[in-house]
């Protein structure tokens, strides 16, 4: 198992449409298995595939340290069956450092996708796991956090990281 590098915004990989996976093979499986190291080393709850440079509708979730009672499991070619209810939840992303806002997310999701050993899994959240995988999934769409909040915030993001990146080369 390797960690991985995550792409960071605004690097271009994570604003478009990651693909569907036809087949399970060996190299799915190792980078499934390497999305699962990369995400406990920089301490997140869930990654999508192309956070790590790859454009393919896979996902990884562990939300036990906020809830203890879930598992950790990994998701290919998921798919947004009903969802329900709406709330402001804050979140950050590991591809959007030093950025937590507030955004609508559904308050109970189904969703259907396949095991690593290409079995039907679905899973009905709520919570912490419903936020992940909307969180997740939306990065397979090329959505990202601050696609969901308002342009302002937007654009204060963009300053602050425009001057992060001039304070770094000065330095
Ligand atoms: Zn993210």
């Amino acid at each position: 198992m390797a960690v991985l590098e995550i792409l960071k915004y605004p690097h271009s990989l994570l604003k478009k449409r990651s693909k569907e996976i036809d087949q399970i093979d060996g190299d799915v499986k190792k980078l499934i298995h390497d999305m699962m190291e990369t995400m406990y080393d920089a301490n997140g709850i869930g990654l999508a595939a192309c956070q790590v440079g790859v454009p393919k509708r896979m996902i990884v979730v562990d939300v036990r340290p906020i809830d203890p009672k879930q598992s950790l499991f990994a998701m290919i070619n998921p798919e947004v069956i009903s969802e329900e209810g709406e709330i402001d939840h804050e979140e950050g992303c590991l591809s959007v450092p030093n950025c937590l806002e507030k955004v609508k997310r559904k308050e109970k999701i189904h969703v259907r996708g396949l095991s690593l050993e290409g079995k039907e899994l679905e899973v009905f959240a709520e919570g912490i796991l419903a936020f992940a995988l909307q969180h997740e999934i939306d990065h397979l769409n090329g959505v990202l956090i601050l696609d969901r909040i308002s342009r302002l915030k937007r654009e204060m993001y963009r300053k602050k990281l425009k001057k992060e990146k001039q304070k770094e080369e000065r330095d």
